[in-house]
């Protein structure tokens, strides 16, 4: 039986395989690295305002521990399972090898709308969750961070339910908090800002000018939205958005500020004024230079690879390409940035974050933003040039550079017993 078997799961896995067979990796090597070191599922009643106690699923699941901690976001969203979380836990691993991160990967997740819930609901939420993970996590076993349905709110109330159990406090144990009990400068911003300087080396690998250059962006979130801003300052014009509840259009451009603020009324980018509505489905078939998907996983498929129209497609989510929709844009002219190197900055800052905290000094947002960008422009130039030495699509270079440091590891740690 594996717990973990899901559609995102099993992907997770064929892109792994893809990887380990390029490395020519040893089964027993292969297997270890492959599964989950462990995982807890929990029964989360929480009391809503009326009354009612209502049951909720939860999950931790931590990859593997062979660099240090383990790492990674929470989610909540109505469908989060165990083997979705799985997979994101995956990722996270060969993502924070890829860039150097003295972490193994990790991901939670609660099924639940938080959109439904009350701010009360969910702080309870929160923290009877962060109660059933107090176990396993911590600064130096595993750290969480924001991820879809999460923000800097839901990381203060983790931080605080962990301090008080400890009889101290603990910044150190999530990452993502408000600046004021420990955040790090440049941490919201970080994902997006981190997709926009990579699209932008792309740009420059590709001779695009990204002054000309157009972008569609799928999920108008946390992550869309900065790396929408992060381009504009390039003078690249965001063409499309969507979110859960629509997708915008217009040609001449949508006006970010404005689209925030009607975001903020809203609760969504449906409806804005300053541009068409368009059937959320039909805006990764749009004419652009750059599509960054910036929502959930399988979202660029065998149903519509082939009718992609961008020059570059920037994986700001996780998972959001299937191994079939790959297979069909490794014949065509689309320059992928594939998830574990795109969206990194995320967890980047978030190490940055952890360090600042563990020593108590703290950093300007340049510094910040100067040492992100140096990572990543490090970790670009490696994914390229070993795709291209080696003749590999850019995800099986970046899965095979993040792979192969995990299973050095794993091998110079030996086997206990
Ligand atoms: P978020 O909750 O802030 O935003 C997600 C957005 O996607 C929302 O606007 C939501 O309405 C929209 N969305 C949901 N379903 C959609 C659909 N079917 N079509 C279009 N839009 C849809 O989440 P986020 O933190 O921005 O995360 C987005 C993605 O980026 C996830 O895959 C996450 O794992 C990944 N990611 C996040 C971070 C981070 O630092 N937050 C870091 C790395 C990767």
């Amino acid at each position: 039986m594996n717990p973990y078997d899901s559609p995102t799961y099993n992907m997770a896995c064929e892109q792994f395989e893809q990887a380990a067979n390029f490395l020519d990796l040893p089964e027993e090597i292969r297997k270890r690295i492959k599964s989950p070191k462990r995982a807890l599922i929990v029964n989360i009643p929480v009391r809503h305002d009326d009354g009612s106690v209502r049951n909720y699923h939860g999950c931790r699941v931590q990859h593997h521990l062979a660099f240090g901690p383990t790492k990674g976001g929470i989610r909540y969203h109505p469908d989060a399972t165990l083997g979705e979380v799985a997979a994101l836990a995956m990722w996270m691993s060969w993502k924070c090898a890829l860039v150097g991160l003295p972490y193994g990967g990790a991901k939670g997740g609660v099924a639940c709308d938080p959109k439904k819930l009350s701010k009360g609901e969910l702080e309870r939420l929160t923290r009877r969750y962060t109660q059933e993970l107090i176990p396993i996590i911590g600064p130096y076993i595993d750290i969480p961070a924001p991820d879809m349905g999460t923000d800097a709110q839901v990381m203060a109330w983790i931080m605080d339910t962990y301090s008080v159990h400890m009889g101290y406090s603990t910044p150190g144990v999530v990452t993502g908090k408000p600046i004021e009990i420990g955040g790090s400068l440049g941490r919201t911003e970080a994902t997006g800002r981190g997709v926009g300087y990579l699209i932008n080396r792309a740009f420059d690998l590709l001779k695009i000018d990204a002054a000309k250059a157009t972008a569609v962006v799928q999920g108008f979130g946390n992550v869309g939205e900065h790396a929408a801003f992060a381009l504009a300052l390039h003078g690249t014009k965001i063409i499309a958005v969507s979110d859960s509840s629509g997708a915008v259009y217009n040609k001449a451009g949508l006006h970010l500020d404005d689209l925030v603020i009607h975001k903020a009324d809203h609760g969504t980018v449906a409806g804005f004024k300053g541009a068409d509505a368009i059937k959320p489905e039909e805006i990764v078939a749009l004419p652009c230079d750059v599509l960054v998907p910036a929502a959930l996983e399988r979202e660029i498929t065998e149903k519509n690879a082939a009718r992609l129209k961008c020059r570059v497609l920037a994986e700001g989510a996780n998972g959001p390409t299937t191994p079939e929709a790959d297979r069909i844009l490794a014949n065509s002219d689309v320059f992928v940035l594939p998830d574990i190197l795109c969206n990194s900055g995320g967890v980047v800052v978030s190490y940055f974050e952890w360090v600042q905290d563990l020593q108590n000094f703290f950093w300007s947002e340049a510094e910040v933003n100067d040492k992100l960008y140096r990572i990543l422009e490090k970790a670009f130039v490696h994914v390229t040039q070993f795709a291209k030495t080696s003749q590999v699509p850019m995800r099986t270079a970046a899965m095979a550079l993040g792979v192969s440091k995990v299973a050095k590891a794993a091998a110079q740690r030996g086997l206990f017993p």
